[in-house]
């Protein structure tokens, strides 16, 4: 059984929960604002497969003041409950739509990165392409070294700056049939890898139609395990290991 590394639990109908936790070890539930973050908390003490991460979404419009603060105060409050600070990031997708300013996105992320470094737990990241360059950049300078790239997709330059810092990716079920991801994981280290869904979000090919859930970290692995040159089941033990050792859990 592996370990989803990243789900929006929160999203999915609340009937339908126990059913795609039998399909995982653990979960990493993530939140994208305070209403998120109070459904997570709500879930992980329902269900002990589920450990919660707190954040805010970076692809929809800025918190105010108000709510940030509201927000950030809850995430202390909470702390002991949570894994890790996320899902924040980059809005590079809302930026590809609209004209963006965003510096104040970059603002909040630093200060997320400040408020994992302080609460002492790791952060997951939404920040891809020519954002992962802004990522490292505050990471390094505040020195923290726990940072989870969820989706990742980036250049070269990228890839080599954040295996050189030991930062951790996960990979989605398309990878199945995106080269760009299989790329990525040829030139990835398995040591700093693991899987995720980043459900409810669909995917095409063979999971056209189907509901994202847990299950299909299996083709997942496959894909790893035949671009890596390994068994199945060393893909499996060892990004569980991983992910595991990364969330301590
Ligand atoms: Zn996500």
């Amino acid at each position: 059984m592996l370990i989803d590394a990243h789900i929006h639990l929160d999203q999915y109908k609340e009937e339908d929960v126990p059913k795609l936790l039998e399909e995982a070890q653990f979960v990493i539930a993530v939140s994208t604002d305070l209403q998120s973050c109070e459904k997570t908390l709500t879930l992980s003490n329902l269900f002990t497969k589920v450990k919660a991460a707190y954040g805010f979404h970076p692809e929809q419009s800025l918190p105010s003041d108000h709510d940030k603060q509201a927000l950030f105060n809850w995430i202390r409050l909470h702390a002991e409950d949570m894994v890790a600070i996320g899902e924040v990031g980059l809005p590079y997708y809302r930026k590809q739509a609209q004209v963006l300013d965003e510096r104040p996105y970059i603002e909040l992320l630093d200060q997320f990165i400040q408020l994992a470094k302080e609460l002492h737990k790791p952060i997951v990241l939404h920040a891809v392409y020519e954002d992962a360059l802004i990522a490292c950049d505050l990471l390094e300078r505040h020195a923290v070294t726990k940072a989870h790239f969820h989706w990742f997709k980036g250049s070269e330059e990228a890839i080599e700056r954040m295996i050189h810092n030991g930062y951790f990716i996960s990979i989605t079920p398309d990878c199945v049939y995106e080269a760009e991801i299989q790329t990525l994981i040829k030139s990835y280290p398995l040591e700093l890898m693991m899987v995720e869904t980043d459900g409810p979000w669909p995917f095409e090919g063979p999971f056209e139609n189907a509901r994202t859930s847990p299950c299909m970290m299996a083709k997942t692995i496959d894909v790893i395990a035949s671009l890596k040159g390994i068994t199945v089941q060393e893909a499996g033990q060892k990004v569980t290991e991983n992910t595991k050792l990364f969330y301590e859990i």
